[in-house]
């Protein structure tokens, strides 16, 4: 790391390899070095190139990903006194009251300070007159990394006393008299005789008041303490011992450990059912790899899921596991960071950017889910983690498992090809039988005339649920109350003023919300065409749901998990925890609870509707239908009773949702690969998407076009290379702004090369585009994207 001059300022900046000789002629030199341990090592600088070229990205940009949390782009100047002060002092001369000031100041505190400190202090002057001393030799310079705020918190701490430990032993009908006592004295002499406040209460062995008298008898000691925010705090982690595996789990573990032991290990696909003990598996590779001294990275789709990872993860390997993920706050990003890299956790749980965590000698990368859009980026560079950590593997000689109950069709077809060894978990731990879908065809009942969102038959289910003290999940994928509002009168649906989508009508805050650019309107909505104020709410959202349930069944609890209930960080912890409490007889959410929740009470689910996504403009609609079904009702039959899966739709016949009912994987994969097959998409060809954005529709549509005929030029006479557009993209209009793409169809990446040029041609095209037009350059915008998941 390095600090260089650029411009008028200085900037950061890695050294990433030596040349004889320059190919540029002003170069200036390097102004410091950075005072601090490299931040990568080579093969991260290896897979930085590798991203670079492979998703058209700036290297700088893949360098930014390898970076330590916030510390990305700044480091701090720090001024040293190396001389004796009086010795400095001397040299100043007479008439250097101002040099005379820097030097004090640094003798005051230890002699060094940083230079803004200085600067503050002492005024703008400050760093004009360093560079004097500095020149005498007084004083030097160093720039380090700021070192992490170390966020603390008080917590409140409470111990059994001398007191009440005699209590606890001698009186023998406390257990009567006060039972609440019993068990708050109880309760901690369990723990070791302390437990923090949260601790306590989570066990909810008694009230605030009798917790209250107990301290205010001298049984309890209440104290504040202060200790360094950890990630895992209050939560407990029960111990958890290694199952004996069975003989396809055991077969699978022999296969990953033969790759673990060659010398490039390359990737295995491993398919299992859901609830067949992946997760098993995976620890218990991760144990031989710890073993032989390596280390591990399990990259989980979401948030929302690794709750329950994390705490399998750590009630097996205990402190070795390190959490990295963006809901973590920066300083507590930066000790986990900080520990890995120092070796104190050598197993780093997280969401794809954990592939960049500095781990040393990587043995083994686990993709959990591995079929997830969540593990495609964003922004620029816009890799998914999945094909990174294919490359990383390959640098680091190490193993990628990928894992899925639903894997994606261009993983099974790779793993068809022997790309990857596949590995097969066919049934589930101890034969239980897999559920099996029911579908309730919403056509018919809408014939009836009874419109509902949940229908009888559901209903009728979770009545049962709750008598027989079972649990449902109802899964809905898309939040909020009412997707569109439309006028009574005229039929107008309310949109967005600055996206081509409708607004979502939000029953709690009760306004209508873009879910796109988070534009809201509140109350009163009169119709922007015909002025009455009368609505319709259509399309239900979760919200809506939960309405609903309360009306229809009263005594049911039930409680949801959806982006608008788990803003706040622990959120998901708690409500799943209210869950598996037992406190709700119904979860109910969008995809955030279609993966990974392994609660044993839970015979039945419900699917409020499976046509979300089969209407969606994208050639992996039928592929995501099937996953989501799949995923969600796997959640269902995992402890010793059936489980049973209720499924709402007005499209029962479709291929991709009988498949997922009947449970039959197979069926489903020959299907689409064919399709695939026959219109030619991925795995048959790669694609490349490219979106040009702008604020006028006009420059839109131009330079969509102009780089159409760019690419045609180019690859016009290239065997199999298609380019479909320039049209306008599904969204046509996101945030103001005109959305129209084109997209490349290519046997293969290595027949686009040169598509780099096309980026290079388009900067200069935009920038004389936008002179001649009299707009900011900024107004047009190209996002290429590599491999897309999404087409919208
Ligand atoms: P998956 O990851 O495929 O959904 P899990 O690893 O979560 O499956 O396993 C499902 C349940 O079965 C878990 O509760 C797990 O503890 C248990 N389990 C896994 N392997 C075994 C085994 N070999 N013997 C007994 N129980 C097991
Ligand atoms: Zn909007």
């Amino acid at each position: 790391m390095v600090v260089v001059p650029f411009h008028n300022s200085l900037h950061v900046g890695f050294v990433i390899e030596f040349c004889a000789r320059p190919e540029l002629s002003k170069i200036r030199p390097i102004a410091y070095a950075v005072d601090e341990p490299a931040v990568f090592d080579e093969d991260m600088v290896e897979l930085c190139k590798w991203m670079s070229r492979y998703y058209l990205s700036p290297l700088s940009q893949a360098l930014h990903l390898v970076l330590p949390p916030g510390r990305a782009r700044h480091v701090i100047e720090v001024i040293e006194l190396i001389e004796d002060v009086d010795q400095a002092i001397e040299k100043t001369g007479l008439r250097a009251e101002r040099e005379r000031l820097i030097i004090e100041a640094l003798a005051a505190s230890e002699n060094s300070l940083p230079m803004r400190e200085l600067k503050s202090r002492l005024g703008n002057w400050a760093p004009q007159v360093v560079r004097k001393i500095e020149a005498r030799g007084s004083i030097a310079r160093r720039f380090v990394l700021p070192k992490a705020k170390i966020s603390s918190l008080k917590i409140r701490v409470l111990e059994i006393s001398e007191a009440g430990k005699q209590a606890l032993a001698e009186n023998a009908d406390m257990q009567k008299r006060s039972p609440a006592r019993y068990r708050l004295l109880q309760a901690l002499a369990e723990n070791g005789g302390e437990m923090s406040a949260p601790d306590l209460q989570r066990l909810q062995v008694a009230s605030h008041s009798s917790l209250r008298a107990a301290i205010d008898a001298g049984l309890i000691i209440e104290s504040r303490l202060i200790r360094p925010r950890r990630t895992f705090t209050n939560r407990f982690f029960a111990r958890d011992e290694a199952h004996d595996l069975n003989a396809e789990q055991n077969t699978a573990l022999k296969s990953v450990i033969r790759a673990l032991e060659s010398e490039s290990p390359g990737a295995c696909l491993l398919h299992g059912v859901t609830g067949s003990g992946k997760t098993e598996v995976y620890l218990q590779a991760i144990d031989h790899v710890l073993k032989n001294g390596r280390s591990c990275i399990v990259l989980v789709p979401e948030i929302a899921l690794t709750p329950q990872m994390v705490q399998r993860f750590k009630a097996r390997l205990g402190e070795d596991v390190a959490l990295l993920h963006s809901k973590l706050g920066l300083g507590e990003r930066y000790d986990q960071w900080r520990g890995i890299r120092e070796g104190r956790h050598r197993v780093v749980i997280g969401a794809r950017s954990a592939l960049f965590a500095p781990l040393k000698d990587l043995g083994l990368v686990v993709i959990d889910e591995e079929h997830e859009t969540t593990y495609k980026e964003g922004s620029s560079p816009r890799y998914n983690a999945g094909r990174v950590a294919f490359e990383l593997a390959r640098l680091k000689k190490a193993l990628v498992i990928y894992g899925s109950a639903t894997p994606s069709i261009e993983s099974r077809f790779a793993a068809g090809q022997g790309d990857y060894a596949y590995l097969q978990l066919p049934r589930r731990i101890d034969n239980r039988p897999l559920p099996r879908g029911e579908a309730v065809d919403m056509r018919e009942l809408k014939e009836t005339g009874m419109p509902s969102l949940i229908s009888p038959r559901l209903a009728t289910a979770l009545a049962g649920v709750y008598k027989a003290g079972e649990q449902a999940i109802l899964f809905l994928n898309r939040r909020g109350f009412a997707r569109f509002l439309q006028c009574h009168s005229c039929g107008h649906i309310f949109q967005c003023p600055n996206c081509s989508v409708s607004l979502c009508y939000h029953s709690r805050e009760g306004y209508l919300l873009c879910h796109h650019c988070d534009w809201r309107a509140l109350p009163p909505f009169t119709c922007p065409e015909c002025g009455k104020g009368e609505h319709r709410y259509t399309g239900a959202g979760t919200e809506r749901v939960e309405a609903e349930l309360k009306r229809l069944l009263p005594s049911l609890q039930s409680i949801r998990m959806d982006a608008d209930t788990t803003r706040r960080k622990d959120s998901h912890w708690d409500i799943l925890e209210h869950f598996k409490s037992g406190k709700a007889q119904v979860l109910l959410g969008t995809q955030m609870i279609a993966k990974g929740l392994d609660i044993p009470n839970v015979t039945l689910v419900g699917i409020i509707s499976a046509d979300t996504s089969l209407g969606l403009p994208d050639f992996r609609a039928g592929e995501r239908t099937f996953q989501l079904l799949t995923q969600v009702s796997g959640r269902t039959g995992r402890g010793t009773r059936p489980g049973r899966v209720i499924v709402q739709t007005f499209n029962p016949d479709h291929y991709a949702l009988r498949a997922a009912m009947a449970g039959d994987e197979s069926a489903f994969y020959e299907r689409e690969i064919r399709l695939r097959r026959e219109v030619n998409y991925p795995p048959f060809c790669r694609l490349v998407n490219m979106v040009v954005a702008a604020n006028n529709e006009e420059d839109a549509i131009n330079v969509s076009e102009w780089i159409g005929g760019f690419l045609t030029e180019k690859f016009a006479n290239k065997a199999g290379i298609e380019l479909l557009g320039p049209a306008p993209a599904p969204l046509s209009r996101i945030r103001g702004r005109y959305r129209y793409h084109l997209t490349l169809k290519a046997p293969s990446l290595q027949s686009l090369t040169g598509l780099d040029d096309c980026l290079d041609a388009y900067e200069s095209f935009r920038a004389s585009y936008c002179r001649k037009r009299g707009v900011a350059r900024e107004t047009v915008s190209l996002i290429v994207d590599v491999d897309p998941v999404s087409m919208l």
